[in-house]
């Protein structure tokens, strides 16, 4: 078993903290950052901050000290998170989920991989052969959702694009069988060029040619592809798609005067080659769309340059998230759970492991930061509630009488977002159906009239003299984790997220199977297409609303995760951007609501075992009739009654201090 460390490292749980203040928790978190103790708990939540630098501290030695011990038993560490979360599902057939969050380049997805990782290394210790292969598609699915949804940004190198949630399916024995991953808004205009660009290059390059670093990442995409069950046909198809991504980024539009015309008619010819259609149909799709009379007469209509080329644009950005969605539609469809029949096998339970994109606050915030920040908060509202709720079922469990807490409800904001008829969603929504030009200035100004009044929402025109914001332009919301000012300039482009019809047909009529699977809705006839497709922030939201649903029902275990400071180094923890995070976090209130009723509980047996040595009646073995009386003994010689109170199968401390002098006292023995 791990050593438990000392105090020269600081307090391993923030409930330990002498005053529960900014200032303490700042210190604490500090200290512990700079002796590489990047872990802590609050409770059962391990608050992490991203080292930058490798620790040897995930190693199958560390991976055994964790492996089904109780969470007070070691120090701090994602493993004793996933171990909890692992034993909850097991021995209570419970539903758990992981939740990881915390902003971008905090350490999510590296959170996620060694939750995954140490799953894997203590389920199937007899070595099944099916289990290990769906372990293998499992852990390989990570790299391949990188290698196509990852991108180098200004805030991480290798940051994760698209929100994922995956559950793993297990079975009686605790063994996985299968899962599902679901994925949620990939941003598809920033980053998409540039990994696509190196996975096409190191494709297409000869090994000599690509850098080394390249090639590797393109061989452990292959091979992942191929464990997974790729076919040769498939991956091929992916390439292609890739290339032609790319050759649309090439594609140029002018004039002759008179008509729209392509530049580089080679470039046509090969984008025709690579997704097997037609030239003809792909140069007329790019320059002419079709459009259904009222009369039900069918016209071609040629776009004007401006149209050409944001057709041209929406169609590469459509190729982009269509591939990414059919990518996960396949692993899913090789990790789906088969016939489990719970009459034979017993209950099928899950572990959720949820990582997603954090809090943004950039300096231009656009409709991307309106979604991402959107989820935040539904994540944040989850969070008060389970949190809270966790606490008082656990009180009422054992027959102890729990005191509410007070705290900001943030739904006050989720409100604001997506209220029906009312919320900025729907106002965008109307403002995108409405026909005509409606331009984002006239939408911000029937936000103005709906939301005027709400207190978390301001813009200039309400606050004429706030000059941060432009009266034409900026909206702002006052989010739980600190103001956003967000431009509405493209909200309602990016909210309809509209594709000319030709396109679709265009693909759907490939002879490539694999392109034409992914455009189903191509089918339909320029005179079927009437109804109109729910907008972009519509189905976001609709993702979000189930992701909550499927998170609600299980039971919860929390990663927060920190970053240090900007500039990725391992040795400058910056305080005022840690501070920040800890705010928004809401980390200090957990701290508060996890010792407003008892900071401590542990199991009388647990208990015991650790304390014992500690009371002349209790060591080495006590004579009394239960573990419980053995405990009033240790309890009463070191005058601690105020302070606990015995439920039915555990001991609660109310203030951490108790539990810590009896820490002292074991170690000074
Ligand atoms: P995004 O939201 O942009 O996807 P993220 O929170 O998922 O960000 P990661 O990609 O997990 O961030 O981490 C960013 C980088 O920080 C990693 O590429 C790695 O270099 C470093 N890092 C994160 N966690 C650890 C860790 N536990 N040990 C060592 N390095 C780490
Ligand atoms: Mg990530």
């Amino acid at each position: 078993m791990a050593e438990l460390e000392g105090l020269e490292f600081g307090k391993s749980d923030f409930v330990l903290l002498d005053e529960v203040t900014m200032e303490q928790f700042m210190e604490n978190l500090k200290l512990r950052f700079e002796k590489a103790r990047i872990y802590t708990f609050i409770g059962e939540v391990v608050v992490s901050v991203n080292p930058y630098r490798h620790l040897d501290i995930y190693g199958k030695e560390v991976i055994e000290d964790y492996r089904g011990r109780e969470l007070y038993e070691n120090p701090p560490h994602l493993y004793a998170v996933a171990d909890a979360a692992y034993k909850a599902m097991k021995r209570r057939a419970k539903d758990t989920c992981i939740v990881i969050s915390g902003e971008s380049g905090a350490g999510k997805t590296e959170a996620s991989k060694y939750i995954m990782q140490y799953i894997a290394a203590i389920t199937n210790p007899s070595q099944r052969a099916e289990v290990e292969s769906v372990k293998n598609v499992l852990l390989k699915s990570n790299c391949v959702l990188e290698a196509f949804g990852n991108a180098k940004t200004n805030r991480n190198d290798n940051s994760s694009r698209f929100g994922k949630y995956m559950d793993i399916n297990f079975n009686f024995n605790g063994d996985p069988t299968g899962g599902h991953i679901n994925n949620y808004l990939l941003e598809k205009v920033r980053p998409s060029v540039f990994s696509l660009f190196s996975l096409s290059l190191c494709h297409s390059k000869s090994s000599s040619q690509a850098s080394n670093n390249d090639s590797l990442c393109h061989k452990a995409v292959m091979a992942a592809l191929k464990v997974i069950g790729f076919t040769t046909e498939e991956i091929s198809s992916i390439y292609k798609i890739l290339s032609t991504i790319l050759h649309l980024g090439n594609l140029q539009f002018t004039s002759d005067g008179e008509h729209v015309v392509l530049v580089g008619e080679d470039t046509v010819k090969h984008i025709s080659e690579l997704t097997s259609t037609e030239p003809e149909n792909t140069r007329k799709a790019l320059l002419y769309r079709t459009v259904a009379t009222g009369g039900g007469e069918v016209i071609e209509k040629g776009h004007s340059e401006q149209e050409a080329s944001y057709g041209r644009d929406a169609f590469a950005k459509a190729l982009y998230e269509r591939l990414f969605a059919w990518i996960v539609g396949r692993i899913n469809s090789v990790i789906q759970v088969m016939d489990y029949n719970p009459a034979l096998h017993g209950k099928n339970t899950v572990i959720g492991v949820l990582d997603i994109y954090g809090f943004e606050i950039f300096d231009n915030n656009s409709f991307e930061q309106f979604c991402i920040n959107y989820c935040n908060e539904k994540l944040q509202q989850l969070f008060i509630e389970l949190i809270l709720r966790q606490e008082q079922d656990e009180y009422q469990r054992e027959g102890i009488t729990w005191q509410n807490i007070e705290y900001f409800n943030n739904q006050i904001i989720v409100d604001l977002v997506e209220q029906p008829h009312k919320g900025i969603i729907s106002v965008l929504d109307e403002a995108c159906l409405t026909a005509g030009k409606v331009t984002d200035t006239v939408c911000l100004d029937s936000m103005n009239k709906k939301l005027g009044q709400h207190p978390h929402y301001t813009s200039r025109k309400l606050c004429p003299a706030d000059k941060t914001m432009d009266f034409n332009r900026d909206f702002r919301i006052r989010h739980y984790a600190g103001d956003v000012t967000y431009s509405v300039e493209g909200f309602l482009d990016k909210n309809k997220d509209p594709l000319f019809q030709d396109f679709k047909r265009l693909m759907y009529n490939s002879s490539d199977p694999v392109l034409k699977e992914m455009w189903p809705d191509g089918k339909m006839s320029i005179t079927e297409v009437t109804k109109r497709p729910l907008t972009a922030a519509t189905l976001f939201k609709n993702s979000i609303i189930a992701l909550v649903d499927k998170l609600a029902c299980k039971e919860p275990y929390y990663v927060r995760c920190i970053k240090p400071n900007e500039v990725k180094s391992p040795l400058l923890f910056d305080d005022g951007r840690c501070q920040h995070q800890v705010a928004y976090l809401g980390l200090l209130e957990n701290v508060h609501v996890r010792r407003a009723g008892f900071a401590y509980r542990q199991p009388y047996a647990r208990f015991l075992q650790r304390y014992k040595m500690t009371c002349e009646y209790t060591w080495p073995n006590h004579l009394m009739s239960s573990d419980q009386e053995a405990v009033e003994a240790i309890v009463n010689q070191h005058g601690f009654e105020d302070d606990v109170a015995y439920g039915h199968t555990k001991l609660f401390v109310r203030t951490p201090r108790t539990l810590f002098t009896l820490e002292q006292e074991r170690a000074a023995l």
